[in-house]
């Protein structure tokens, strides 16, 4: 299982990747199972066809779906976007990578956009740090239409939705009720301006 799991794209390169028959996608305890996967022994969800990656955040299921012809998309003023977490040039301010609508369809092309302390969290933070850091997958709301692109977490379902441990490396869990997420194999806890969507809670895990 961890060896299988080491080889499971990351979460920011699902949404609109091509698959073909067979391909890793994610664990079961990540995503439900959709249309156009299945589930194989070890428990990872692979493509069961040739198509696009498709990720639904609510009813947190993955599927692949046939191929169509892309639209140009672009991220628009007031819009939700999913976001990974490149790094932090100030304890102040977050550069992250928007990579997806809120129905995680893929934008044309990748969009750089920064997260102030501000805007990152509806409680007084020391560091950006307590709110996100690199690595993260966030959910967030845009607040520009155009470059340079602005993006707000302060939302109660903006925050970070995926993590890793800045120790261990293994993905963390959401502690029900509280802004922190926990590693389920060293312990090691970690404050987050966590979202409602956040894929894996303790609960689930630990199952
Ligand atoms: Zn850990």
């Amino acid at each position: 299982m961890l060896a299988e799991a080491q080889q499971l794209p990351p979460l920011s390169e699902l949404p609109g990747r091509r698959v073909y028959p067979g391909d890793p996608l994610c664990t079961i305890e990540e995503f439900i199972p959709g249309d156009g996967v299945y589930v194989d022994e070890q428990g990872v969800v692979r493509a069961a066809r040739v198509g696009v990656v498709e990720l639904d955040m609510v009813q947190r299921r993955i599927s692949v779906r046939p191929i169509q012809a892309a639209k140009p998309r672009l991220p628009r003023r007031g819009a939700p976007v999913y976001a990974l977490v490149l790094n932090m040039p100030r304890e102040d301010l977050a550069i992250v990578k928007i990579f997806a609508d809120e129905r995680m369809i893929p934008y044309n092309g990748f969009f750089t956009a920064v997260l102030h302390i501000s805007q990152a969290s509806d409680r007084m933070l020391k560091s950006i740090y307590d709110a996100v850091r690199p690595g993260d997958i966030i959910r967030a709301t845009l607040l520009t239409g155009a470059a340079p692109y602005v993006v707000s977490t302060r939302r109660p379902q903006d925050g970070v939705i995926y993590a890793h441990c800045s120790v261990c490396g293994t993905p963390l869990v959401k502690v029900l009720g509280k802004q922190l997420l926990v590693c389920p194999k060293c312990g090691n806890e970690e404050p987050r301006k966590v979202s409602p969507y956040y894929v894996l809670t303790e609960k689930r895990r630990h199952r």
